[in-house]
């Protein structure tokens, strides 16, 4: 998927215009209704309502009651991970799932720059440094291969320690991130973090529901963090999980995100700094529910793909961004890819930006590269030609479950 298209002829004002009109029109049938359309709304009913008012009723609303235990084996049995430990949002998840792997403070983390800022902070919190590498075309997510070649290059190993040549600072972890819902390509990551010793920490922020050859994103490293924030494929209002195969990371994880408490009757003995990160029981009632409808919501984020990708298939100015062979993705968030053009790719993407929201559907970019933003802008980078033109290149396309009927 999502190789580059033939080099349009002409980028002029005119040209990006009728481009624009076009993807509006064909974005318009996908849609199917001349209202304005949201970039992603949450889909909220009746067991939502349901199971929250149980929880207010019962005043377990707080970190302790049985909807939080209930969301947590729901997750683990939906993701086929052995454990799941519900957070306050996803990056809290990915804070401690990255002290889960080890990271410490001074350290490099391999993350890609094509990413939501949440992961790079994340990193930040452990007083570790975001080292940023590229993309692929094909998944979107972390080129595993020029990945390879890179550490290859840049480190040499002293001991059981990854050491980054340039900047003398240890590599302790790789977060690869599955964007816009579609996996990076876990076996060929993996490959690349058994050859230098690494970690896995997956951001599986936007890919509940994406399995990679079969197996649930998140539950291929050490851990793996989830977010349900509000414009995610499902919502707890806020909050985030942490996924692993591992009991003693579970238990660990458990008591990071609480307060390290070791257990006693009535004394307060802390053993650790922890981090008051737990999600609150009237948000897992939510999810609860959520999660109950989730296989619903989630075909009806095929359906909508597969209307993207039918209206997108004669196009001559923006590909489909769909899924590679070896996943089944949520479809979390639908996006085009626009053709090259000789000169401004970002003018190109503007107008379309522009246009379609003047319409009154909502588009997005995606984000700046991280590397680019200033409070990274020192961070220690591979080249990222593909993570750039990606980024140029794309637009994110209205994606709510409710554009498309319940099955039933
Ligand atoms: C949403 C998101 C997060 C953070 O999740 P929150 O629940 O908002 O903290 C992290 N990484 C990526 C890629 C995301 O899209």
């Amino acid at each position: 998927m999502n190789q580059p298209i033939a080099t349009a002829k002409d980028s002029d004002a005119d040209t990006n215009e009728a481009i624009a009109n076009d993807i509006v029109s064909r974005v318009r049938s996908v849609v199917q209704t001349s209202d304005f359309v949201a970039l992603h709304e949450p889909n909220l009913g009746d067991i939502e309502q349901r199971y929250v008012a149980d929880c207010v009723a019962s005043g377990w609303v707080s970190s302790v009651g049985k909807y939080v235990d209930q969301f947590e084996q729901d997750l683990a049995r939906y993701t086929g991970s052995k454990f799941a430990v519900a957070t306050v949002n996803g990056t809290a998840a990915l804070h401690v799932s990255l002290l889960l792997a080890g990271v410490e403070r001074d350290d490099e983390v391999i993350c890609p720059a094509l990413s939501f800022v949440a992961t790079a902070n994340a990193i930040s919190y452990c007083g570790a440094i975001p080292h940023f590498v590229d993309t692929e075309y094909r998944t979107l997510g972390m080129d595993a291969g020029k990945l390879a070649t890179y550490l290859s290059e840049i480190t040499s190993v002293d001991g059981d320690r990854l050491i980054n040549r340039v900047t003398g600072r240890r590599i302790s972890a790789i977060v690869p991130m599955h964007t816009l819902g579609h996996s990076v390509d876990m076996q060929a990551l993996q490959a690349t973090a058994t050859t230098f010793g690494l970690p896995i920490v997956e951001d599986a922020a936007e890919s509940l529901g994406t399995f990679c050859n079969g197996q649930h994103t998140g539950t291929f490293g050490v851990a793996g963090a989830l977010s349900f924030n509000g414009n995610k494929i499902m919502t707890t209002g806020g909050g985030g999980a942490i996924l692993t195969n591992d009991e003693a990371t579970a238990a660990r994880a458990k008591h990071l995100t609480t307060t390290a408490k070791q257990p006693h009757p009535w004394r307060y003995v802390h053993d650790e700094i922890a981090f008051n990160y737990r999600m609150p029981n009237l948000n897992a009632a939510m999810g609860c529910a959520q999660l109950e409808r989730f296989p619903d919501f989630r075909e009806r984020k095929q359906s909508l793909a597969n209307r993207y990708r039918s209206q997108f298939a004669n196009s001559q100015s923006a590909n489909f961004v769909d899924q590679w062979e070896g996943e089944s993705s949520n479809f979390w968030l639908n996006a085009i890819l626009l053709a090259r053009t000789p000169n401004s790719p970002l003018s190109r993407r503007d107008t379309v930006l522009q246009k379609t929201n003047e319409a009154g559907l909502m588009t997005r970019p995606m984000w700046e590269l991280l590397s680019d933003l200033p409070i990274y802008s020192t961070c220690p980078r591979s080249d990222l030609a593909v993570s750039r033109d990606i980024a140029e290149r794309t637009v994110c396309l209205p994606s709510s479950v409710g554009l498309v009927p319940p099955a039933r």
